[in-house]
């Protein structure tokens, strides 16, 4: 069965099927290297990364990629208060970025481009829509014309008129219209600039996405996510910027998760209302945080207290207990019975749009129904193989994909070596474990059958 996912873009559940036969090229839109990343940041970047997992684990190969944004006003303005050069504060928090993620268990994006290494492939897209005619240049900046894009509103379902309504004036642009943004904002004094066919300026916030994703995943690519905040106006600028420029559709797929929140209202900076990632990461045992969020769909909206961590801590040391319990336990019929059942069920969840809270209810009743007849081996495979997607049991689980991958790289040696017999045994070995192993021009690959 094809895994089925919610798209923005039609309102609807649809059956997967990218561009690539078996390859996915995905863009999340990444933090603003300004600051530390809050929680309902984290819970972005967490629901993807086991949306991305689970995707691995099917058998797709995932291009992700997760952009910096390295300046906006909120980069200059932050620096400025700190003293340090805009750059120097990318650093920093990029660096606090990645060391967050990691102790989330995310996995770091395939390329994360930052937006101030691509000005020349942002300039390259601007002058794209220029030349088509969907922009046009005032005294300060280069502005998308979005009278010009008969789609614009396609992902948000409104019509221009309607969105014109709820627009915010910005009574510091000089643009035609309040939906009209700037692609290219001219050097304001003491503001970091580059050179431009327009004179010196920076790029506006919208471009920098579509300009880097479509250079390393194509004008066309499978997924683009984002938090549901980003829909309008950000995705829907963007769709319009890429469309207009290379005349080809952009995205197929939109997912969007949905807000964190904290006393029924939305976690955001602006607000004051947040949690640093950091902060919680101290407060709370990480694996329980990634637990917390699994247990939610990630497009409904979820509560953060210091209570729900601690509820989502005491489930999952129910699921630690079991580990420990059948850890070393001896292979039983029985138990490879129950395993075969809920692993049929964790899939049929998952491929459900990523449905964790049922993903997570099947291993709970798994455990269940193993505690009633005893132990066995096959229900920690189980859950160390579903570990490759959840990422919440405690690290030396991981050591059976380790064990996997050192019995992979004997058998290469033995066929460079040209010990055939060695390597069709080690083969075998891996398939009597649900192991199967291809061979592809980039290398050995395995999957579980
Ligand atoms: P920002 O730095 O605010 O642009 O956010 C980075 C990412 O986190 C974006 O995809 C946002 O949509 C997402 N995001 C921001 N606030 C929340 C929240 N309270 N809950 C869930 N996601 C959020
Ligand atoms: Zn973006």
């Amino acid at each position: 069965m094809a895994i089925k996912v919610y798209n923005t873009l039609t309102r609807k559940k649809e059956a997967f099927k990218p561009i690539n036969l078996g390859r996915i090229g995905w863009y999340n839109c990444g933090p603003t290297v300004y600051n530390y990343i809050h929680i309902g940041n984290a819970r972005n970047v967490v629901c993807f990364d086991i949306i991305r997992r689970y995707f691995e684990y099917s058998g797709y190969e995932v291009k992700f990629a997760q952009n910096y944004t390295d300046i906006d006003d909120k980069m200059i303005n932050r620096a400025r208060e700190l003293g340090i050069s805009v750059p120097e504060l990318a650093d920093k928090f990029i660096r606090q970025y990645e060391k967050d993620a990691a102790m989330l268990n995310v996995r770091l994006p395939t390329v994360s481009p930052r937006a101030t290494y691509h000005i020349k492939q942002i300039i390259g897209q601007i002058k794209k829509i220029q030349e088509k005619g969907y922009a046009y240049e005032t005294e300060d900046g280069v502005y998308f014309d979005v009278s010009k894009f008969r789609k614009y509103g396609k992902l948000s379902g409104q019509n221009i008129d309607e969105l014109k309504k709820g627009a915010r004036v910005d009574i510091n642009e000089k643009k035609k219209d309040p939906l009209d943004f700037a692609l290219w904002k001219k050097e304001k004094p003491n503001e970091p600039s580059w050179d431009s066919p327009w004179g010196k300026g920076r790029p506006g916030w919208h471009i920098e996405c579509s300009a880097m994703n479509t250079t390393y995943l194509g004008d066309t690519f499978d997924i683009h996510s984002g938090g549901k905040d980003l829909i309008f106006p950000h995705h829907e600028n963007e769709i319009a910027q890429a469309e207009s420029a290379t005349g080809k559709k952009y995205v197929k797929y939109w997912l969007h998760n949905a807000f964190l929140n904290i006393n029924r209202e939305k976690m955001s900076k602006s607000l004051g209302n947040f949690m640093t990632a950091d902060e919680a990461l101290k407060r709370f045992d990480p694996r329980a945080i990634r637990f917390f969020f699994l247990e939610t769909h990630y497009r409904s909206e979820i509560d953060f207290s210091e209570e729900n961590i601690t509820t989502a801590k005491h489930s999952l040391e129910r699921i630690d207990n079991f580990v420990f319990a059948n850890k070393d336990a001896a292979e039983n019929p029985k138990v490879r019975k129950i395993v075969d059942k809920y692993k049929k069920g964790f899939i049929k969840a998952m491929d459900d749009d990523f449905e964790t809270p049922n993903a997570v209810a099947a291993i709970f009743e798994m455990i269940k129904e193993v505690n009633k007849i005893g132990t066995g081996k096959e229900a920690y495979d189980f859950l160390v193989e579903i570990d490759s997607v959840l990422g919440v049991l405690k690290k030396e689980e991981g050591k059976i994909n380790e064990d996997i991958e050192n019995l992979i790289e004997e058998r290469e040696n033995a066929r460079k070596s040209r010990d055939f017999r060695k390597a069709d045994n080690i083969r075998d070995e891996l398939k009597s474990k649900g192991i199967i192993l291809e061979d592809t021009d980039k290398g050995v690959r395995w999957k579980r059958v």
